[in-house]
């Protein structure tokens, strides 16, 4: 049987990440293995780019601060300690197998909503972490 050492699992710090996250528990207990979690914050300027003619460092300050936060207390619940919380600034899916090759992650946990229509053909942040993973990557089946 195939045993994972190192798990990690990827939350968006929505309601949702706690269906993600029970399961990368359970599969830590089944495998003793030991489990890392990530959230990575989207830079302002890779979403608005130039449209906004104003200095967005302060708010960027403000949402690392408040995510960091998050981050810790999610964190704590799932017993997975500092070293092993990450959060990084970037593209969820880049930054996540980045990280998964550093660290040397073995299984990458990620949601996943079944897209269908447009929302599928524009893709989903565990497309882009599966094409781009140099591990096995588990897609975790959140809301519709
Ligand atoms: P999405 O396709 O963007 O709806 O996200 C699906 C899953 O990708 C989430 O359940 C997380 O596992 C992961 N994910 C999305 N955004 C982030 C993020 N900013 N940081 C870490 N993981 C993320």
């Amino acid at each position: 049987m195939a045993e994972y050492a190192h798990i990690l699992v990827a939350v968006d710090l929505t309601e949702e990440s706690r269906i993600v996250a029970t399961k990368a528990c359970g599969l830590k207990s089944a495998y003793n293995a030991n489990l890392s979690c990530v959230h990575v914050i989207e830079p302002l300027s890779l979403a608005y780019g130039g449209d906004i003619p104003m200095d967005l460092s302060t708010i960027q300050e403000q949402i690392h601060e408040t995510a960091k936060s998050h981050l810790a207390e999610f964190a704590s619940t799932l017993d997975i300690a500092t070293e092993n919380q990450h959060l990084i600034f970037g593209r969820p899916e880049t930054e996540i197998d980045t990280l998964a090759q550093q660290i040397g992650a073995d299984l990458i946990v990620v949601g996943s909503h079944g897209r269908h229509g447009i929302a599928l053909l524009l893709g989903s942040t565990a497309n882009g972490v599966l094409h781009g993973a140099p591990c096995d990557v588990l897609a975790v089946r959140v809301g519709t």
